[in-house]
């Protein structure tokens, strides 16, 4: 059975825990993140997935990393369920925009953003397991503007559950902040901080590292970190594997990229035997990653806003999974280079891994301008109206299509619905997308407003003050 080591162990032979205890954990309590203590292949192969149901599928692949932490029969029930909450019966329908050009579209969801493929499933997950050890979690997360609606969406009303989401002050969408602050839940809070979405980042990991709120509120983190969601994410790429041809033809994928946990599931599900070719990263003007391909060395910059929010992130959490794989499995290592960039701002430069990194991955920065003009050149090609981050994935699939030798089908990953982010997508193509029918008065509904300064004393008074019930109810 697989189970899971941090990234940060020094031993040599490292403690490991359950899918259960990592779930619910979130972050490894030395601050590194959950890693399986070695890559499971599918149980047959992916041949036999073909044609099967996304939510069965879904239970095939999450049993792998699950083990045996949930009875048999119960992910059947968990993935049926969660995934009948989409509005497109394919859960995430494939669509041809150009010649070896797909769409795979993630954003028929509650929230209309891919963080539901994975959080409408790990939030009853949670339930799962809390109920079976009858206790509570207070989840603390940090939002670039989508993971805190879909967080939140996932984990209200949950009697097991309490939800505090930070998201950045005045620097989230119109619609990103109301789908938060608009939920009528007694366990859901929405909390804007005076800072970045990174200050809002540092804010959850010192909440994490201070062991006296971690223990009294049974701290739990749902954020890109928890590795459930990484395991959730991997199976729309091997669902879209499939339904391309593989495992005879190999694909290749674009990921729109901030924090590195959807690109990293894409990593993970070549390791289980996915025939992926390229796996390319598209980064704002935010482009700390691709500066990193290009040059091997991982310097932070300013965050700066861009037209699409959800990758304005210098940090990329995410990357530290990647990091324990370059160095070899080292913790130790990867600790020390970790405590490095957080002093520093930059990783002392190692060649061998980040060699090692450019032939798993490309990566191309995408500026606002060339944004605007993907989602006009796709809508006048195809019709498609997408969105700011989608248009980025396709700017940098394409960029990726004109390199010599890339003949397989090329899949740009469509994270957001074009009615998240209106403003842009009307400035580009003259069309206004309108919100699809269960979200179409979410501009009328009242919001609750919580503004707090980036500060950990003010924000942890906020959480200790709004908590419904402190650690075990047992
Ligand atoms: C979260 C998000 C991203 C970035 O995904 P990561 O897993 O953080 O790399 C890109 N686009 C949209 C629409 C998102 O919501």
């Amino acid at each position: 059975m697989v189970r899971y080591l941090s990234t940060r162990d020094p031993r040599a032979a490292p403690s490991t825990r359950s899918f259960a205890e990592v779930l619910l954990a979130g972050l490894a309590e030395d601050g590194g993140l959950y890693v399986p203590d070695r890559m499971p292949g599918l149980t047959g192969g992916i041949a036999g997935l073909a044609g099967l149901p996304y939510a069965e599928i879904a239970a095939r692949i999450i049993a792998v990393f699950a083990g045996d932490a949930f009875p048999s029969g119960e992910l059947q029930q968990l993935t049926a369920a969660a995934y009948s909450r989409f509005r497109h019966a394919a859960v995430a329908p494939l669509v041809q925009i150009d010649e070896g050009l797909w769409l795979l579209e993630l954003f028929h969801g509650p929230t209309l953003a891919f963080k539901d493929l994975a959080l409408q499933l790990v939030g009853p997950m949670f339930d799962a397991v809390l109920a079976g050890r009858r206790e509570h979690v207070t989840v603390i997360g940090a939002t670039s503007g989508d993971t805190g609606s879909a967080a939140i969406e996932a984990c209200r009303d949950r009697e097991a559950i309490d939800i505090f989401i930070l998201y950045p002050h005045q620097r989230v969408s119109e619609v990103q902040r109301r789908q938060m602050t608009t939920v009528e839940a007694a366990n859901a809070h929405a909390v804007a901080i005076e800072g970045t979405f990174d200050d809002c980042q540092d804010l959850v990991k010192a909440l994490f590292a201070d062991a006296g709120l971690r223990h009294e509120l049974n701290l739990s983190a749902v954020n890109s970190i928890n590795w459930a969601r990484i395991a959730a994410q991997t199976v729309y790429y091997v669902a879209a594997a499939v339904a391309l041809g593989a495992p005879a033809r190999s694909v290749s994928f674009s990921v729109p990229t901030g924090n590195f946990g959807n690109v990293y599931a894409g990593h993970v599900a070549r390791q289980m035997g996915v025939p992926i070719d390229r796996l390319v990263i598209g980064t704002n003007r935010n482009d700390i990653l691709a500066r990193y391909f290009a040059s091997g060395r991982m310097a932070l910059a300013a965050v700066e806003p861009s037209l699409s929010p959800s990758m304005d992130i210098q940090v990329s959490s995410n990357f530290e999974r990647l990091l324990f794989e370059l160095k070899g499995r080292n913790g130790a290592a990867v600790g020390e280079t970790m405590r490095n960039f957080r002093r520093t701002g930059s990783m002392p430069e190692d060649d061998q891994a980040w060699r090692a990194a450019r032939r798993l991955f490309s990566a191309h920065k995408v500026d606002d301008t060339e944004t605007m003009q993907t989602i006009s050149k796709t809508y006048a090609r195809s019709g498609a109206l997408i969105d700011p981050h989608t248009a980025v994935a396709v700017a940098a699939a394409r960029a990726d299509i004109t390199a010599p030798g890339r003949s397989t089908p090329m899949i740009a990953l469509a994270c957001a619905h074009p009615a998240k982010f209106p403003d842009a997508v009307e400035r580009a193509t003259g069309l206004r997308p309108g919100l699809p029918p269960p979200l179409a008065d979410l501009l009328e509904r009242r919001e609750r407003i919580v503004v707090l300064p980036n500060e950990l004393g003010a924000v942890s008074r906020f959480i200790r003050a709004h908590a419904r019930r402190a650690g075990a109810t047992a």
